[in-house]
């Protein structure tokens, strides 16, 4: 082997959910939203020539929008490619003490991965036998926390009066909420943010405003934080935002009464679709986000998983420890969910024959 094989930095890559190339699938793997974005974000980009020049570095016209959305002052908004960016750009910002940063065993399976491609020393703290998060787990030394509320793929939403308990406990650290689901049940910690100065709220337009393609994720936070964020982007790529993102993502934030009805049927969806499957035998982890976590009383999740597949819909499983007789399933439209419902009716009829 050359020398310089011992250069190259490895890492074991995050491994996202199948993006099958067949149209005739029924996709509840992702965690997508089947509404599709505000009908105010079609037919916008007219003016294509603009594309010519380099976009606004600051990303203003969103980053304002955002900004009179939530309440806040625009110093208080960072807007990246996809929530996975700002997080990114987040853990090489925040966490770079000698101490370990926490977050939960069982949560997004990209937090270690950042850890690890940014030689970030971690320590995962175990969820209790409920996939509750233990937030006395998280009063102790440590160099940043960072967990999902809800959390994923549990979907299970922890009570804002805990995660506040942990952000007061951790004045000396940085504390990261990512509420990529949080549009689907519970309250935010945007509430927190001028209480604590050692707090970061990061979003996502992927799941609740329908936009995973278009990737826009943002984070709000004091403008100090917001600030030193910035100075890393810029320090990185001056340009992470491109035009069709700005454009498309402030007309999304200005159509709420879109965004608040298909929320509103993902929710609804959500709870029709439980009630269907534990009748067949699944039982469902409380889910506040837009998917489930379902584990059936007799069948191994990976068989039907792989049976599920074979019929072209297209589920999530995670061969883990804790979690490998379970399937994340993102939740679609009714006729989606009632598709998948009748395939598990007949598999779990004829498993049991
Ligand atoms: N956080 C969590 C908890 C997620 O499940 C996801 C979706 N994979 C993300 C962040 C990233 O989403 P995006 O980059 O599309 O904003």
């Amino acid at each position: 082997m050359a020398a310089w094989s011992d250069n190259i930095r490895v890492v074991e890559p995050y491994v996202p959910g199948e993006q099958p190339k067949d149209s005739d699938v029924i996709k509840l793997n992702t965690n997508e939203n089947p509404y599709g974005p505000s009908p105010r974000v079609r037919n916008i980009m007219q003016d294509v020539e603009s594309l010519r020049l380099y976009p606004d570095p600051t990303a203003s016209v969103l980053v304002n929008e955002l900004a009179k959305y939530h309440g806040v002052d625009p110093s208080q908004v960072f807007v990246g490619v996809g929530s996975d960016d700002v997080l990114a750009m987040s853990f090489l910002t925040f966490f770079n003490s000698d101490k370990p940063i926490l977050f939960p065993d069982i949560t997004y399976s990209f937090y270690d991965v950042w850890a690890e491609l940014f030689k970030i020393p971690y320590e995962r703290s175990a969820l209790d036998e409920n996939f509750r998060l233990v937030k006395e787990d998280y009063y102790r030394e440590n160099g940043g926390i960072v967990f999902p509320n809800p959390n994923a793929p549990t979907g299970i939403y922890e009570d804002i009066i805990n995660v506040e308990e942990i952000i007061r406990h951790n004045q000396d650290s940085i504390v990261i909420v990512d509420e990529a689901y949080i549009d689907f049940g519970g309250e935010s910690a945007l509430g927190l943010i001028d209480k604590y100065d050692n707090l970061v709220v990061v979003r996502t337009f992927s799941k609740s405003r329908s936009m995973a393609g278009l990737r826009i994720g943002y984070a709000i936070s004091n403008p100090v934080l917001i600030k030193a964020l910035n100075d890393v982007k810029y320090s990185y790529n001056s340009y992470t935002m491109n035009l069709p993102s700005l454009i498309m993502g402030t007309e999304s934030v200005k159509d709420d009464e879109y965004f608040r009805n298909t929320v509103a049927k993902v929710v609804a969806t959500r709870t029709r679709f439980v009630e269907a499957i534990r009748q067949l035998g699944f039982i469902c982890l409380h889910s506040s986000a837009n998917f489930v976590f379902a584990t059936h009383e007799s069948i191994p999740a990976k068989d039907i998983f792989e049976a599920a597949k074979k019929a072209h819909i297209y589920v999530r499983y995670f061969d883990k420890p804790r979690i490998d007789n379970y399937l994340r399933i993102s939740i679609g439209t009714d006729e989606e969910m009632d598709a998948f419902t009748d395939f598990l009716k007949k598999y779990v009829q004829s498993y049991n024959n």
